[in-house]
């Protein structure tokens, strides 16, 4: 998963981008990077690490320009290092393109092949770079039709940014995978990923990017081309993004996450009733299902495990003695709320069920008498191909362990899932328009299970 952010018209955009980063740095954490475009020519910096680990005053005043786009990046395709770090810029035929890609294409690798036969030579191995070839190889029929032609062939999530001469272009997948924002700031145009990097620059929201819409926004204003006929286009908006990759206080798909977290916590309240001292969340992710359940059945909302906010990455390797440290270092328990308490904890997801196991262990250890761990969305049984970084179906745990398998493994007296229908009913009338893939195995299109992150590497 990554995130997007773009700026049109904007004096130092660059600042603007960072602040834009900063606030889309939950969805991805590996590498950062802006390319700001000052009218002559295309500038960037990026690197490993976080926003605030990456830039400084200094590096964004040498970024001028009205111009420019960022990216978050957690990769899905394509290992950690350097050369897949975007934007990804290159120059062709006089001219010069930086891209920006949120999402995963489940038909890069074949596209690659056949271009690496017909003598294209690739720089990285992330799916995005398909997309600057196919751009390239049209290109002489004009930038539109280049991108529309793009975005026939190429098959999966995409929700993109391109930084192309004197404009700034958007465009997303027909299925509309991964969200994307427009709005305006002082008479430019802002795209994001997620709302929430509005808020903190003052952006005014206008509306989403159509799945399959090309946005151009350039000194004439914006203007809108549509790829793909009516009946091609087949809403599949990623469920996950409610559940767990979205900030809350961001709008997606036309929703506000945070309400639709606390209708999953309801929803769980519904279908699984119990009665406990208190309901608490695995922080952060369980928070806002956690209010849900806890107002939906009238017991008290605790916080008996605490959040370290401030973990960036930890150099020194745990020893022996101190072997619980990689749950503790984020997650500490309070003994003296937890100690002969029976709990409902919430969390919004198990995916291989280590993480949680660990948690409801150290819970166990300071004291608490009973648990029930209930989930805020149905066994994750299938991989997504659309930019989750779900492992293969072998690494997740309810692939090939049933409900109570898993209890005895997580070793609780409770543990419930949220059932498909309490899943879609939290999403209202989005409920006919979003991808259950990874619940269901019904994959809106064509993927390959023999797919891995590293598929192109050497
Ligand atoms: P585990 O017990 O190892 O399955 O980890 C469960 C935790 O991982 C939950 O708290 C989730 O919020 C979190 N989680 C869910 N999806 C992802 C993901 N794609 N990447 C990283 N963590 C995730």
């Amino acid at each position: 998963m990554c995130g997007i952010f773009g700026v049109f018209g904007v004096k130092n955009a660059a600042n603007y981008i960072y602040f834009g980063l900063y606030a889309l740095q939950h969805r991805g954490q590996e590498s950062v990077g802006i390319a700001v475009f000052d009218g002559k020519k295309i500038r960037e910096w990026k690197n490993l690490g976080l926003v605030s680990e990456v830039f400084n005053e200094e590096i964004l005043k040498n970024l001028p320009g009205s111009i420019g786009i960022g990216h978050v990046r957690y990769s899905t395709t394509g290992l950690t290092i350097l050369q897949n770090v975007q934007p990804f810029c290159v120059n062709f035929a006089k001219k010069t393109i930086a891209i920006a890609h949120n999402g995963n294409l489940v038909n890069a690798y074949q596209i690659r092949c056949k271009l690496e036969e017909e003598g294209h030579i690739f720089q990285t191995t992330m799916d995005s770079e398909v997309i600057v070839h196919l751009i390239a190889k049209n290109h002489k029929k004009g930038i539109i039709s280049a991108i529309c032609e793009t975005m026939k062939k190429i098959r999966g999530a995409y929700s993109v940014l391109l930084l192309y001469e004197n404009s700034l272009i958007a465009f997303r997948d027909p299925w509309g995978f991964r969200p994307l924002s427009l709005g305006i700031l002082d008479g430019g145009y802002i795209i994001s990923s997620e709302t929430c990097a509005f808020d903190l620059i003052g952006v005014q929201y206008l509306r989403d990017i159509e799945p399959g819409e090309v946005l151009v926004i350039d000194k004439e204003g914006p203007q809108s081309f549509k790829v793909f006929e009516k009946d091609e286009i087949k809403l599949s908006h990623c469920i996950f993004e409610f559940i767990y990759f979205s900030r809350p206080d961001s709008y997606i798909f036309g929703k506000n996450v945070y309400i639709v977290r606390k209708n999953l916590g309801r929803n769980l309240y519904k279908e699984c009733p119990l009665s406990a001292d208190f309901v608490m969340p695995f922080p952060d992710s369980g928070n806002y299902a956690a209010i849900g359940y806890a107002q939906a059945s009238g017991l008290p909302l605790e916080f008996g495990m605490i959040r370290n906010h401030y973990i960036g990455r930890t150099f020194i390797q745990p020893s022996e003695k101190i072997r619980d440290i990689s749950v503790k270092i984020k997650l500490n328990p309070v003994k003296d709320i937890l100690k002969n308490k029976e709990i409902i904890i919430i969390d919004d997801s198990l995916v291989r069920g280590t993480t949680s196991r660990d948690r409801l262990k150290s819970i166990k250890e300071a004291g608490a008498k009973n648990i029930h761990f209930l989930l805020s969305c149905p066994p994750i049984r299938f991989p997504c191909f659309f930019g989750i970084d779900f492992p293969t179906a072998s690494e997740l745990i309810a692939a090939k362990h049933n409900v109570e398998e898993i209890r005895r493994f997580l070793d609780i007296k409770t543990l419930y899932y949220l059932s498909i229908e309490g899943l879609l009913s939290a999403v209202e009338e989005l409920k006919d328009r979003v991808c259950l893939a990874c619940f269901t195995g019904e994959y809106p299109l064509e993927v390959d299970f023999t797919f891995r992150k590293d598929i192109a590497e050497i």
